[in-house]
């Protein structure tokens, strides 16, 4: 939980605040505002980060910054799988994910957004998501990512969980039910990474998913990796496989042209900090 909100005493001066890592965000101009069927949202124009997507006040995406938070969540996965021919994206309205899976040779990529609002701001204001949808591997699907794996036939060798946070239209995909689904179009060998929250604030939540998704998955790890606008600026995502242990990879395969994601990170983002594995130890 980003915990952050537009500060009601502050509305005039248009100021973001993420609360529970103190960010202000300064709206030199407000771009959207709209309340949908699911979530509020809200796009900035910041100095600094350039535009800024909040969904419930929430921040979700910058222009600066996204690249961290979506190299991390797509890459570990794809460039573990010799050939990723489908892959599943649940959430991810903004469009960085299925940009990031499309620099892989997919035969076909699925986005799997609930709100068709967000899908049609982020193409007006965030360019990367209307270049990736017209890319001919991609298929949008405005759809609830629990109600589509219960319904597809389709089996998927990448499976990315791009959600918001445990709040709202997103709880459902952070439960024992939606995980132990996901495994069931997950074709064997084959990988799913989700999004997990803030490494320090969300202690509580990582030993409780860490305890049912060890006991579903032959390997199941935390990595994490900076992500600076999101509250405490280290994320977490969980890499969960059957056959693939991504401590043992030997061959990673890795698109040109990154900014963050390289090696190097991907061996480094599985080591822990103490305080981390002692909570993982003591939710067992
Ligand atoms: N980078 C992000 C973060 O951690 O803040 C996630 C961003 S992405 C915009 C999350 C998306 O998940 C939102 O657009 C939201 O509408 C979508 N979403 C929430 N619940 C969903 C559900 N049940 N099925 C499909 N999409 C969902």
């Amino acid at each position: 939980m980003k915990n952050s909100a537009l500060s009601s005493d502050r509305k005039e001066a248009r100021e973001y605040q993420t609360t529970s890592s103190g960010l202000f965000f300064k709206a030199k101009k407000v771009l959207f505002e709209k309340k949908s069927a699911f979530q509020k949202i809200e796009i900035i124009e910041n100095d600094f980060y350039g535009r800024v997507l909040f969904l419930d006040g929430l921040v979700q995406t910058t222009e600066k910054d996204e690249f961290f938070y979506h190299e991390m969540l797509v890459h570990p996965a794809l460039g573990c799988l010799p050939h990723p021919e489908k892959v599943l994206i649940i959430g991810g309205g903004d469009g960085g994910a299925l940009r990031e899976v499309l620099k892989h040779p997919v035969r076909k990529a699925w986005l799997v957004e609930i709100d068709q609002e967000v899908i049609r701001a982020c193409e007006r204001y965030f360019p990367w998501l209307e270049a990736a949808l017209s890319d001919p591997r991609a298929e949008l699907a405005i759809a609830d990512g629990f109600d589509f794996i219960q319904k597809t036939s389709e089996r998927f060798e990448a499976i990315i969980v791009d959600s918001s946070d445990p709040v709202g239209p997103s709880a459902i995909l952070h439960a024992r039910d939606f995980y132990s689904k996901l495994k069931k179009v997950l074709k064997p060998g084959g990988v799913i990474v989700a999004q997990a929250g803030s490494q320090l604030l969300h202690l509580k939540e990582h030993g409780q998913k860490a305890r049912f998704l060890k006991k579903m998955f032959r390997y199941s790890s935390f990595y994490s990796a900076p992500v600076p606008t999101y509250p405490v600026g280290t994320w977490c995502y969980t890499f969960l496989s059957d056959r693939v242990d991504p401590l043992k990879v030997k061959k990673l395969r890795v698109p040109g042209g990154l900014k963050y994601f390289n090696e190097e990170i991907f061996r480094a983002s599985f080591a822990q900090p103490a305080f981390f594995q002692q909570a993982l130890r003591s939710s067992k």
